[in-house]
């Protein structure tokens, strides 16, 4: 199937960011602002909720830069805006891949959730410019410039997407490239929501590495990251080329020179749609992606998927503490195991 909406025209000027998360604006509009109400949840069966369904985790390499570099592994900004637009008039919704691994599924009633990754953190994924003011922001061509752009357009898209970066890549892979700004891009992603996972230290290839060679690659790549974060440890792992260690459970948790890690998940590099959180077929250091650049057709097979089969689609009661599901689709879930996460337990 073809995506049919016109890709908009991008001009610099409406992508540049404007500066709406500066940290000082937000905290005095939460003085003055009383919180929302909480509203309850609608009925489930008039939204046809069903959190056992399946849902995309799209994954996406380069973004801009020279058309004629490896065209299979980008996408144009154009054709992300397209993306992002047909998401959004079909009722999907972003969320970080952690959100998933730690069943935080934060989707408004009705709608699917999609998780976008980013692998290799080059700069054509993010490249940051001086503003009129002299300020740095995201430049209008890479990802973040897209996101921030489609975010202001339609604000009840949230920024959220997780991004499977390499701090020792051969530049422009290192963080981003522009190793001046890497604190600036790093905590720009973090404060505006979005999920930074490992893609290890410098892309091993975790199916040749020895078994301390892979928790080195784990414990250097949180290390690397802390250098910018104070705290930080990955949640989530994109595993490089999908090349997996013989032993998996080194992804679960590990250690290399007195410093262990947990991790709570992993991303394939392929394979398709994903099982939500609870559901039996779940497979969480395996979870498949669907690679999104237009040359691959994985985003328009999702598409035409879903407009096909929509009772297979994820749908959420938009409450994140409750899971419900449909009577007929409790076979695939495992209702105690979403209990004893403390979560409530649904069915209609
Ligand atoms: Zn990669």
């Amino acid at each position: 199937m073809a995506i049919l909406l016109p890709p908009l025209v991008l001009t610099g000027a409406t992508l540049l960011w404007t500066g709406a998360f500066d940290a000082g604006e937000a905290e005095v509009r939460a003085e003055l602002v009383p919180a929302p109400r909480k509203e309850a949840p609608p009925d489930p069966a008039a939204v046809r909720a069903d959190e056992s369904g399946l849902f995309a985790v799209l994954e996406y390499h380069r973004v801009g830069g020279d058309p004629s570099f490896a065209p299979e592994w980008t996408i144009s900004p154009e054709d992300l805006w397209a993306q992002l637009e047909y998401l959004y008039r079909n009722d999907y919704h972003p969320i970080n891949f952690r959100d998933l691994l730690e069943n935080n599924v934060e989707v408004p009633a009705g709608k699917t959730p999609v998780v976008l990754t980013f692998d290799d953190s080059s700069q054509t994924q993010f490249t940051m410019v001086r503003d009129e003011a002299g300020r740095w922001v995201p430049g209008p061509d890479g990802v973040v410039g897209v996101l921030a752009a489609f975010h202001r357009e339609h604000p009840d898209w949230p920024m959220r997407a997780t991004w499977f970066v390499l701090p020792a890549a051969a530049e422009p892979n290192n963080l981003f490239g522009q190793p001046e700004l890497t604190e600036k891009k790093l905590e720009f992603l973090v404060d505006a929501g979005m999920e930074i996972g490992s893609h290890t230290f410098w892309h091993a290839n975790l199916e040749q590495s020895s078994p301390q060679e892979v928790q080195e690659q784990i414990v250097r790549m949180n290390r690397a990251i802390r250098q910018y974060i104070p705290g930080y440890s990955a949640v989530s792992l994109g595993v490089p080329f999908g090349a997996y260690p013989a032993d998996v459970s080194l992804l679960r948790r590990g250690s290399w020179d007195g410093e262990s890690y947990t991790l709570k998940g992993a991303a394939d590099v392929g394979g398709g749609l994903a099982y939500p959180p609870g559901n039996r077929l779940l497979s969480p250091y395996r979870v498949p992606r669907m690679q999104a650049e237009p040359a691959k057709g994985n985003f328009a097979s999702f598409a035409s998927h879903f407009e096909a089969h929509p009772e297979q689609r994820f749908v959420s009661d938009g409450d994140p503490d409750t899971v419900t599901i449909p009577e007929e689709s409790r076979v695939y879930m495992d209702a105690e195991e979403i209990k004893r996460s403390g979560k409530a337990w649904r069915e209609y």
